[in-house]
Order: structure tokens, then C-alpha cells, then sequence
């Protein structure tokens, strides 16, 4: 039961309709008078014409905002209006933890046993009083080699609770706002049962959502103290309990994160600092940090179609790979557990040749654990391909839906694996060279012509 309202974060009273916001946004770059027209519309909850379909949700446009008025928060107003309108895409059961077929339970199929056992542990976990809980999370859960295994672990309890939705973290940028504050006050019942104290979340974004999205928009206060495995790894970095016994010597660029665009920044130093020390040589894009562009998951925000939904989220996601090629790097990192699955799978469909690594993965190299790169990215990345496949194509024969569970099931659990022949069927097909060649070329071919991203509005 939800015991609180709501607040609004959107401040109408500072907004001048300069337009500056959606002028400035990488994505739109509306003219500056159409611009100024939709934050009318949007403020009136006038149907828009481009920001509810084209938004990536990136959260740039708060930062190009002169008067501080939070004009992302208005677009999640009006997402949440929609979302009670017309409900979410059948596709969106992808990332429904709470709804059979999710990807948890699809992977499930293809988890090695290794992976299962790290996994199972997490998830059965339960934090005491004095413990640091490492809240694994959603999207970690995807790749559980990064961590699993790792020295970094011993210092933690980490705890794997996939119903906890990232504290609501992906639905937020969704515009899910009724269902974050549901989420909000599950997850506050959860860490007071733990009676823990300090919780470190392996995503930026969690602890974001956690120390200030919960309170400050949900109006649901935690009482825990909350930090992220980022700042985390740089102290121990500094302090040289972790030691970097093999620095790495590798020009690399950084994809910052949607979620890297609040507080100031911090988590754009953070990381750069951690790679620094790391003995990498950072190349920027051309869009980085209050410009950076999305990983291409926000593009499946503001879905207009669900049959394009996989192709709007690739087509943004080849964007980010050309601007990582164009810098001459290396490798391409990422902080953000939620991008690195989505940019894996893109990185395997346009055959790009850059290295990717998440930024735990660096400091693990660094500190001269081995890793098992690229093998074990490439298979999950067509784990999650060969997953998204069979989804999507369920998905055409299913209808929109709202999301009533947001606690998961113990008992009737959408976490265990089932027979699923038809995503077998696909994930075998991908074993052959020849039939990844060929779906690689129909993919890209589906993103040309069924992608909703093209040109915005005609200059
Ligand atoms: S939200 Fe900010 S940038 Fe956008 S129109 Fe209002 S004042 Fe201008
Ligand atoms: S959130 Fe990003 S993509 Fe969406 S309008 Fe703001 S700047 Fe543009």
C-alpha cells in the first residue's frame, strides 16, 4: 500500500518557454521556435509532437535548462499519463520481472553452471545488521562473470533481488512514476527487514534512485546510507587496498551513462579518475558527459511501435560504436551495468571492432585477475540477441498490458527456466557462423526500414 503522494519535480513556475532545452537536446535539435512551442504543449498536456516519441530519455535537457525547472521530469509526467492511457508495448514483458518470459528467466536457459551458483547465492543472501550489502541488481545479474569471482566480492554481502527492479531505476526513465513509487516503498520494507545500514549499488543509477529519486520525488524517505561500487573502487584504489599490480597501458573511451547526468556530474569524474589509475589514456567523444548520447535503451522509451522497438534501440546504440571508432581507442567503457548488455548485442550485430568492458571488468584486468574476454561477451551477447528475437516475436501476437505485480512470486516464480523450444531453436541457430552473417544482415536491414529515428522534423 502506497502511504504518500507523489511530488512534483517539473518547477512551472521557473520554465521561461525559452526552448532552450529541446533546442539543445543531442537528439531532437528542435528549431528554437518549434522548440518553444512543445514545452508549451508538454506543459498543457497537449499532445506533442516530438518529445514523447523521440526522446531518448538521457537526461541531458535538465543540465541545458538556464532556470533549474526540470524539464525531464515533465516528460516522465507525461509518459506516466500515457502509461495510464495506453499501458506499456507487449515487448515490455522483457523487463518485467513479475511477468513470465522475462529476460531473468529466459537467460536462465543459458546461464552456465558457474554462473547459476554465483547467482542462487545472491539471491538467498540475507544481509545482518552489521554487513555491506553490494546490491547486485538487475542488469549485473545479466553478466554475473564480471563480478563473480572476483576478489572485489569479499569485501560485501552482495544481494541479488531481481523484483526490486533497480530500486525502480529503468522504469523511472520510462516515465513509470506510479509504479517507482510502488517499487519505492516495497524496496524501503525490504532494507528495514535487513536492519543493514550501508548499501553500495553496483549501479550508479540505483544509488542515484535510492539516496535521491525515492525521497525526493516518491516522497519515500530510506534510512540506510547509500554509495556506489564506482566510489567504492576509487577509494580502495587510492587507499591501495585494492592494488593495481598491472596497469593497463590502453587508450580507451567512456560512455557516460544517462544516469551519469545528475548530481553535478560526479559519477563522469569518478570513472574517469578509476580508468586513469588504471593506466588508461582516455580519448573523448564527440558527445560526452552533459552530451552524451544514450547506450540506445532510452530509445524503447518512448515507443511508438512495438514492432520497431528493437530497431529504434540498435540505431541509437550504432551511433554510440561510431563515435567510439571515430576517437581511435581501443576499447569502449562503460560504467553502467544497464548499457553494457544492449551495447554487446549491438557491437555483435553491426560487427564492430572496438573492445568493450565494463569498467568493473578494467579494474579486475588492472589489478591482474584474468577475465575470460571477449568469449564470454560474445556468447551472452547472443544469449540476449537470440533472446530479444524470441520476445519480439511473441510480442506480435500479444497486446499492450499495465504492470500490476511488482513483488515477485516465490511460490508460481517467473525466475525458473522452463522449455522454451523456441528460443533453444534460435539460440542454436546463432552457433553457426553462417546464420549470425545472415540474421546480422536482416537486422540491419529491419533497422533501416522499420526504425522510427530518422530525420526529426526537416530543417
Ligand atoms: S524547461 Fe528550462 S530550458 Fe526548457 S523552456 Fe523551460 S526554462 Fe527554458
Ligand atoms: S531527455 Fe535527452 S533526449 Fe529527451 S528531450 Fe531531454 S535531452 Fe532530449
Amino acid at each position: 500500500m502506497i502511504k504518500s503522494e507523489r511530488k512534483t519535480i517539473f518547477r512551472e513556475d521557473l520554465c521561461t518557454r525559452c526552448g532552450i532545452c529541446f533546442n539543445k537536446c543531442p537528439v531532437l535539435e528542435l528549431p528554437i521556435e518549434e522548440a518553444k512551442k512543445e514545452i508549451i504543449r508538454l506543459i498543457e498536456g497537449k499532445q506533442s509532437k516530438y518529445v514523447l516519441s523521440k526522446c531518448n530519455t538521457c537526461f541531458s535537457c535538465n543540465l541545458y535548462c538556464p532556470e533549474n525547472a526540470n524539464p525531464y521530469q515533465l516528460i516522465l509526467e507525461r509518459w506516466n499519463d500515457l502509461y495510464n492511457k495506453r499501458g506499456v508495448p507487449p515487448l515490455y514483458t522483457f523487463v518485467c520481472p513479475t511477468r513470465q518470459g522475462n529476460i531473468w528467466q529466459l537467460l536462465n536457459v543459458f546461464l552456465s553452471t558457474q554462473e547459476k551458483k554465483w547467482i542462487l547465492k545472491w539471491m538467498n543472501n540475507t544481509p545482518q545488521s552489521n554487513d555491506i550489502v553490494l546490491l547486485i541488481g538487475n542488469y549485473t545479474h545479466l553478466f554475473p562473470f564480471i563480478i563473480g569471482g572476483s576478489k572485489i566480492l569479499d569485501y560485501f554481502t552482495p544481494v541479488d533481488l531481481i523484483d526490486q527492479w533497480e530500486g525502480g531505476a529503468y522504469l523511472y526513465q520510462g516515465g513509470y512514476l506510479d509504479l517507482v513509487q510502488k517499487i519505492a516503498y516495497r524496496t524501503k520494507q525490504d532494507f528495514d527487514e535487513w536492519n543493514t545500514k550501508n548499501i553500495v549499488a553496483a549501479l550508479d543509477a540505483v544509488e542515484y534512485i535510492f539516496q535521491e529519486a525515492h525521497p525526493k520525488h516518491m516522497n519515500i524517505e530510506h534510512q540506510q546510507s547509500f554509495s556506489s561500487l564506482q566510489q567504492w573502487l576509487l577509494d580502495n584504489i587510492k587507499s591501495e587496498e585494492l592494488k593495481i599490480e598491472n596497469p593497463l597501458n590502453m587508450a580507451i573511451t567512456v560512455h557516460d551513462n544517462c544516469y551519469s547526468k545528475v548530481l553535478g556530474g560526479k559519477y563522469w569524474n569518478i570513472a574517469r579518475e578509476i580508468l586513469k589509475k588504471c593506466g588508461c589514456e582516455i580519448k573523448e567523444m564527440r558527445h560526452n558527459k552533459e552530451d552524451s548520447l544514450c547506450c540506445g535503451f532510452g530509445a524503447g522509451a518512448s515507443w511508438v511501435k512495438n514492432i520497431s522497438i528493437p530497431f529504434d534501440i540498435i540505431h541509437e546504440g550504432i551511433k554510440k560504436f561510431r563515435e567510439a571508432e571515430e576517437t581511435g581507442a581501443n576499447a569502449l567503457v562503460s560504467y553502467c551495468g544497464g548499457c553494457i548488455y544492449l551495447l554487446w548485442a549491438t557491437k555483435e550485430l553491426m560487427g564492430s571492432k572496438i573492445d568493450l568492458f565494463h569498467i568493473i571488468e578494467v579494474v579486475r584486468m588492472a589489478m591482474g585477475e584474468k577475465l575470460d574476454y571477449p568469449q564470454v561477451h560474445i556468447e551472452r551477447a547472443w544469449d540476449i540477441i537470440a533472446i530479444i528475437t524470441y520476445v519480439w516475436i511473441l510480442s506480435l501476437l500479444q497486446k499492450r498490458f499495465y504492470i500490476k505485480k511488482i513483488t515477485y512470486d516465490q511460490n508460481k516464480s517467473t525466475f525458473r527456466p522452463k522449455n522454451f523450444y523456441l528460443l533453444k531453436f534460435i539460440r542454436n541457430a546463432f552457433k553457426s557462423s553462417l546464420m549470425k552473417k545472415i540474421f546480422r544482415k536482416i537486422f540491419l536491414l529491419l533497422t533501416k526500414l522499420l526504425n522510427t529515428r530518422e530525420k526529426i522534423i526537416p530543417l
